[in-house]
């Protein structure tokens, strides 16, 4: 915990009580600012009071008082309607600000770095493996954000220390000053509608990544769906260097790997050339592309490629996302629980043969019928939760599929049969496809319960500790 200087001596009301945002309430008490917290939660306000924080209910509070409004980002700024205390500000007048913006502030003034990265899918493969690579190279990072630590929980800023920052479109919403060294847009789909309203909204939070960059700095930015490529188009405004990166298809300038082997190229020329086929935690194409992003930031930051490449063949991967947790003999245990839907589990069959699919849970709508163009990948199937019926009648004949029930007796059984059939390459493969509500809390518990599965496996050499909390990079 660090002072926020930037409120010093003027007047600050906090809405939501969570970690970040009561973290944000002591950093900003510490840079000498008054600060009113409140939250729509009564048991959330008496903690934060029984902490000592001071509290005041911001119904009753006059707004045409206060400098700011920071928000968690949690709580509706647009859609599907503004949230009571953001009409409240807007009639006042005052900024809506997150706790990032407060932290970016804090960071400018004592000339720290700040790498910023966000897009639909793979901000925190991308954050975590760009800290990795970054802190492989000796610079002084910090990772946290969206991911991990909330911003004020971070060290101090000091000149020259980098943050690698994930965040969501709802933390970039509230960042009007975001002016990230390093920019990254990975990808835009449609996701979060219902908090941002329509997709051009979507990519309009977005594209601002790029909004206030300028000479010296870099924009990294996905070019293989419609929406990021013309924000791409639009980046170079302010004077950045824009590097577009794709996995589709190779690039004269800008970084591609559209076969696996990163190429970085400008005007022509190639600068940098890694081979990603061999990373054993950055398996398929949706990795290369967050790994061709990581890149981009090592290099904008003065990192050679023979060094990127060294520590991303060091990078352990994310748990719970197709993560390597194990091996017998040549048989290995992925864990790929963050896999809630079949878009996800997509991305783990596509990257993996020979697999023996652990799946099953409470089925999205669609199930897995999406995902019968790469049964031919699937050695056999076993199911588990409440959409093992299901998902048996929708594999059919497709494929030998068992009903297991309990993940414990799924690892067993994929064990044997792996073993039986003695494939090269075989992967015994956890990607559920389904939400892990009717078996666990939540898809992290229901990983941990996998890895712990696989520990226990006679003559299992483990890749991460059997506890989770190792696993958790
Ligand atoms: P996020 O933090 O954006 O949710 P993660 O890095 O946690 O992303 O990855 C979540 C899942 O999204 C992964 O398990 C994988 O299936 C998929 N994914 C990861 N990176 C990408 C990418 N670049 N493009 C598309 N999907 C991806």
């Amino acid at each position: 915990m660090f002072p926020a200087t930037s409120f010093k001596g003027r007047k600050v009301a906090v809405f939501g009580l969570a970690r970040s945002g009561t973290a944000c309430i002591e950093a900003l008490l510490m840079g000498g600012a008054e600060v009113h917290g409140w939250d729509d939660s009564m048991p959330a306000v008496e903690k934060a009071r029984a902490a000592g924080l001071p509290v005041s209910d911001l119904h009753a509070l006059d707004f045409a008082g206060l400098d700011a409004l920071v928000l968690s980002p949690g709580v509706p700024l647009t859609h599907p309607e503004p949230h009571w205390t953001v009409l409240k500000a807007r009639h006042a007048g005052i900024d809506v600000i997150g706790d990032t913006e407060v932290f970016a502030r804090e960071a400018d003034r004592a000339g720290a770095i700040i790498v910023a990265i966000t897009g639909t899918n793979g901000k925190s493969t991308t954050t975590a493996l760009a800290g990795h690579v970054l802190a492989a190279a000796g610079l002084d990072v910090d990772v946290g954000g969206n991911i991990g630590k909330a911003v004020f929980l971070l060290r101090q800023p000091v000149k020259g220390r980098v943050y690698v920052l994930e965040l969501s479109s709802f933390q970039i919403d509230l960042m009007p000053g975001l002016k990230p060294r390093v920019g990254i847009l990975i990808n835009i789909t449609p996701d979060h509608l219902d908090r941002h309203g329509t997709m051009e909204n979507y990519a309009a939070v977005k594209a601002r990544m790029f909004l206030r960059q300028g000479r010296g700095d870099t924009a990294l930015c996905g070019v293989d769906d419609g929406w990021s490529a013309a924000i791409a188009g639009q980046a170079a405004a302010g004077g950045a260097d824009v590097r577009r990166v794709s996995v589709l298809e190779d690039l004269t300038d800008g970084i591609a790997a559209p076969d696996g082997i990163l190429r970085d190229r400008r005007d022509s020329k190639l600068v940098g050339e890694i081979v990603l086929t061999d990373m054993p935690a950055l398996k398929g194409r949706h990795n290369w592309q967050n790994a061709c992003l990581a890149y981009g930031a090592a290099r904008a930051l003065g990192i050679e490629s023979s060094a990127i490449a060294a520590a991303m063949r060091g990078f352990p991967g994310l748990a719970h996302r197709m993560q390597q947790v194990g091996r017998v003999g040549a048989i290995a245990f992925v864990n790929d629980s963050k896999a809630t839907n079949a878009d996800a589990a997509e991305k783990a069959l596509s990257s993996f043969e020979n697999i023996y699919w652990i799946l099953g849970g409470i089925a999205k709508s669609g199930g897995i019928d999406p995902l019968r163009p790469l049964f031919g990948r699937v050695a056999r199937a076993y199911l588990i939760g409440q959409a093992a019926e299901g998902f048996r009648a929708a594999i059919g004949d497709a494929l030998p599929a068992e009903i297991c029930g309990t993940l414990a007796k799924a690892v067993a059984a994929a064990l044997r049969d792996a073993r039986q059939d003695n494939r090269a390459g075989a992967v015994v493969l956890l990607s559920p496809a389904c939400a892990s509500f009717d078996q666990y809390p939540n898809f992290e518990v229901r990983g941990d319960a996998f890895v712990k599965a696989v520990a226990q496996l006679p003559g299992v050499e483990m890749t991460v500790a059997g506890d989770s909390h190792a696993a958790r990079t």
